[in-house]
């Protein structure tokens, strides 16, 4: 849906332009020149990023006005006032081009070759473009010298760009996240993010303040390096936005005390622009030091999160591929018909438990005549029949044995803790309750008889299964229904 620019917010951003002009204007302006400290162009880049194209027109003309009458009343005048309006919307507009090409879909989590292009554009390429308009303007309006007034605007402008620019960006993102999002469920994570640690990142906003403040209220050298190494800890450690802030703190603080020939890098100078050069550069070299480690850190960090994510994936994954083995190994190992162990698996505790020495014996059970069963009353009635005989089996033998399904109509039983007579038993009531019951089946009900041959467990799993296998088919031999052993 296209955006119909909002009134509101047009001459808000006016409104907040025109203060950040007057704030330049007012304190900035060393000896009558251009102001050096540049705020409202960094704001209105930010606004311009994040803004809609439909927008930018009706943005640029009201903070062009807003220029305008800010030059008229505390600046070079209106005449000038025109060219320097043209320069900064000029400048704010390429800003905004090449913030949305470099961090669009990056910002904060930029490569340092972004960052690195990001600063090039913002504190060369865009502020020597407007400078040259500025200049130009001055001095043929104003009759101001060209050199000084160039030097001075794109410095002014060039650490307003890479102090200011960056933290207006992201501060921009977050506000414009929060209102346009508002029934969006994904802001709330990014305002979790947004605003974490907030007690520690004020004291931080704060320490930096009170810092360089101190710094440059007084005239030793060597604390310079303190506000340095401060926004390189907030650059590792606070949230992008606390991070971003910093520069922009020091350029605010250090820059206008330095014009007024206060702290430790004023006393050299005799001109106020001068002097107010040399606090800019400060700003801008902790800036250039800071940006590249805040967007690796940032980057560092998604990718922390991703990988803890994948990590967290992959776990779900691996349990589920465990889970899956054990059901693989689960089905592997059981006969689907009649859910009892199979040939392999009754074949492995037939094995452990000759290995174990134990005293056990083995029965081998076959169903008699079983292939009429299926001719006469069906396939389905015969898979009933196999169903049924594994069910009395299970509840005939004790816990520790074992009854497996080990071929089509044919099962096997390891009965452990028994002599060959004791096991004969128990598998003779087996062969009992089979021939006296009628088994229900889809055709009908049937009647089968089973025969039997129990044989002991030695050292050797195949001797014994070879032993009962015989003793079994001479119970079938001996005319079937009956059962046989062998010692
Ligand atoms: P015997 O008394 O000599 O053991 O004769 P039998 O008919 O029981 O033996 P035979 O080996 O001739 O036939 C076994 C039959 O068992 C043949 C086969 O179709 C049937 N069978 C094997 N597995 C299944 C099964 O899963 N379901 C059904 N319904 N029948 C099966
Ligand atoms: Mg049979
Ligand atoms: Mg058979």
């Amino acid at each position: 849906m296209r955006r119909i620019p909002n009134l509101a917010d047009i001459a808000g951003l006016a409104l907040l332009y025109l203060g950040g002009v007057a704030f330049s204007c007012l304190l900035c302006r060393a000896d009558g020149g251009v102001a050096m400290v540049w705020v409202p162009g960094s704001v209105l880049a930010a606004w311009l990023y994040t803004a809609g194209r439909e927008r930018w027109m009706a943005g640029l003309i009201a903070c062009a006005l807003a220029n305008e009458l800010g030059a008229g009343l505390f600046g070079l005048g209106w005449t000038a006032g025109i060219g320097l309006s043209l320069a900064n919307m000029i400048e704010a507009a390429a800003a905004a081009v090449m913030a949305r090409h470099t961090l669009r879909t990056h910002w904060p989590h930029a490569t340092f070759e972004i960052a690195s292009g990001f600063l090039l554009g913002a504190a060369l390429v865009i502020p020597a473009g407007s400078a040259l308009i500025a200049a130009c303007t001055v001095h043929w309006v104003v009759g101001g010298a060209f050199v000084p007034t160039f030097r001075d605007w794109m410095l002014g402008h060039a650490v307003g760009l890479t102090a200011l620019l960056p933290f207006a960006v992201t501060a921009a993102i977050r506000l414009d996240r929060q209102t346009r999002a508002a029934a969006q469920r994904r802001r709330a994570a990014d305002q979790r993010t947004a605003s974490h640690r907030p007690i520690a990142s004020t004291l931080m906003v704060l320490t930096m303040a009170l810092l360089t403040a101190c710094v440059f209220l007084q005239d030793l050298r060597w604390p310079l390096v303190a506000p340095l190494l401060f926004a390189l800890f907030a650059a590792v450690w606070a949230d992008v936005l606390i991070a971003t802030a910093m520069p922009m703190l020091v350029a605010l603080i250090a820059a206008p005390l330095t014009m007024a020939g206060l702290g430790p890098i004023a006393p050299a100078l005799i001109q106020s622009a001068d002097r107010l050069q040399l606090g800019l550069l400060y700003a801008g070299v902790i800036a250039c030091c800071t940006l590249p480690v805040v967007v690796e850190q940032a980057r560092r960090r998604q990718q922390i999160a991703m990988l803890s994510r994948s990590a967290a994936h992959f776990q779900a994954m691996s349990q589920r591929a465990d889970t899956l083995i054990d059901e693989l190994r689960q089905a592997a190992l059981t006969d689907p018909l009649t859910l009892l162990p199979n040939r392999r698996a009754f074949f492995e505790r037939l094995t452990a438990q000759a290995q174990s020495g134990e005293r056990a014996c083995l029965a081998m059970i076959d169903i008699d005549h079983f292939k009429r069963v299926n001719d006469r009353f069906g396939h389905a009635a015969g898979d009933a029949v196999l169903r049924h005989f594994a069910d009395v089996a299970r509840a005939s033998f004790r816990s520790g044995d074992m009854v497996g399904r080990i071929g089509g109509e044919e099962f096997a039983v390891v009965l452990r803790g028994v002599d060959l007579d004791q096991a004969c038993k128990i598998c003779q009531r087996l062969v009992d309750k089979l021939c006296d019951t009628d088994i229900a089946t889809p055709a009908g009900t049937v009647r089968v008889t089973i025969s039997t041959g129990v044989a002991t467990i030695g050292s050797d799993g195949d001797a014994a299964m070879a032993a009962a296998d015989s003793a079994m088919y001479e119970a079938k031999r001996g005319g079937r229904s009956r059962l046989s052993s062998v010692a």
